[in-house]
């Protein structure tokens, strides 16, 4: 696992235990989901829901991989508005899928509120921050399709932004209230907590080396030598998906997303920024993004480099962006640094793979996984029960490899120093 240097502020509620649970190696069951982040365990939940037996297998522990690490950021919708959606995917399936990205927060915070899920957070939406004039005008166009779809939605003034961040340099943006904060290694904690309660076994420290299919019988084995027989297996491995499904990780592009937490803000800076304790993410094209945290320290995150993290000058470059944003937080003490993996597709769209009967992958959460992974796990569970594939709101697709994977990484980081300097001059 990628934890060297990382060392997240979430917290897993006091009553958190481990999992430790496995199914009987004769026994055929259901459903073997690998990977236990929010798409795994919303999957597993619903699936267990619908009545299968499943089992949970997670090479650390839960919340180890990004579900752990986020930002807690919940946010509705995809990468693009409703109008490109409906244009790319045809009235019909463009429809189902604005409206299914229009729930994805709601699917949260009333599992949250439904399950009695002990995850602290607050709802009151995300500000979309726009520096540029373009920006804003973005800002206008996504608020005028939402608007017309009846969302709570409203474009915010310059003068308003600067009230409700506290921040300096914005000229507008765009609320959505629709979206809010959680602390999410509570939330994916308390997901695999209803899970089991709900019939789901879930082993961690189970690292899934092979997958193989005899019979029409799928066989999972592990790292530590379980064995398992299974008539189907969902991948919710995203950003850290190995080499278990040939072709699948040369899919996606891997990225770093690093994160500060500042020590607990006074009352009058705790007052002066977000005072109404909204999400906050900016236009820029290496963009950054925060929020209070329900202990009142700021978390601040962003783009870092793809090597492994050497030590905290490797976070340099988000303190010195959210001292361009407060300066008033010159002298305060960064006391927590930490980094995840976000899978980014070409498209920037979850892609649903079934390459053979019985064998589905999930990658691709484009930094939204929050919401879309915990919606999405719901619709898995419902395809898993009932085999319809109208129950999945994208396409399944086939398995395309990017071109050249391996050089990928390289173009990305000379994409993302050219984006830094353009979105230097436009400070
Ligand atoms: C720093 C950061 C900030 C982010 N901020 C936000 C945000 O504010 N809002 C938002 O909505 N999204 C955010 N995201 C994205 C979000 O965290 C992800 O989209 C989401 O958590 C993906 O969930 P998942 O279950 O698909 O994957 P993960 O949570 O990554 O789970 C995959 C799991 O698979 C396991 N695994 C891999 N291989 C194996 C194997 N062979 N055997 C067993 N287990 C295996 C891994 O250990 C891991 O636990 C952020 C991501 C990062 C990294």
């Amino acid at each position: 696992m990628l934890l060297r240097f990382s060392d997240p502020i979430w917290q897993r509620p006091r009553t958190a235990t481990a999992f430790q649970s496995l199914f009987p190696a004769g026994q055929c069951v259901d459903v073997v989901i690998v990977g236990g982040g929010i798409l795994g365990l919303s999957t597993a939940l619903h699936a267990a829901r619908l009545g299968l037996a499943v089992q949970v297998l997670e090479a650390g522990e839960i919340g180890n991989g990004a579900s752990g690490l986020n930002g807690g950021q919940v946010i509705p919708g995809l990468k693009y508005d409703p109008d490109w959606l409906l244009e790319h995917f045809g009235l019909e399936r463009g429809e189902a899928l604005v409206n299914f990205a229009a729930s994805t927060a709601d699917t949260v915070f009333e599992l949250i509120r439904d399950e009695r899920l002990a995850v602290p957070f607050v709802r009151n939406g995300w500000i979309q921050a726009a520096h540029t004039e373009t920006a804003l005008k973005a800002a206008a166009n996504r608020d005028r399709q939402w608007r017309a779809r009846g969302a709570d939605v409203r474009l915010l003034s310059r003068t308003e932004i600067a009230t409700m961040t506290g921040a300096q340099g914005y000229l507008g943006g765009w609320l959505d209230r629709r979206a809010g904060v959680i602390d999410p290694l509570a939330y994916t904690s308390e997901l695999a907590r209803v899970a089991a309660a709900a019939g789901v076994k879930i082993a961690e420290r189970q690292n899934v080396m092979q997958i193989s299919k005899n019979a029409g019988i799928w066989h999972v084995s592990t790292e530590s030598g379980a064995e398992l027989k299974t008539k189907a297996i969902v991948l919710a491995t995203n950003a850290y998906t190995g080499g278990l499904l040939p072709g699948l990780a040369e899919t996606i592009v891997p990225l770093h997303s690093f994160q500060i937490a500042t020590a607990p803000l006074s009352s009058n800076l705790a007052a002066a920024i977000l005072p109404e304790g909204q999400a906050v993410s900016d236009s820029r094209r290496i963009l950054v993004y925060y929020r209070k945290s329900a202990d009142g320290r700021l978390v601040f995150g962003g783009r870092g480099r793809m090597a492994l993290p050497n030590g905290p000058a490797d976070w340099a470059h988000l303190e010195r962006a959210l001292l361009r944003l407060y300066p008033a937080l010159s002298d305060i003490a960064i006391e927590k640094r930490w980094f995840g993996r976000v899978a980014m597709t070409p498209d920037h769209l979850p892609h649903i793979h079934e390459p053979e009967k019985g064998l589905l992958a999930v990658v691709g959460c484009q930094g939204r996984g929050i919401g879309l992974m915990t919606a999405l796990g719901e619709r898995i569970a419902s395809y898993l029960s009932s085999g319809d594939t109208r129950q999945l709101p994208f396409p399944i697709s086939p398995i395309r490899p990017i071109p050249f994977h391996a050089f990928r990484q390289i173009g990305v980081a000379a994409t993302i120093g050219w984006y830094r300097m353009l979105d230097a001059f436009e400070r």
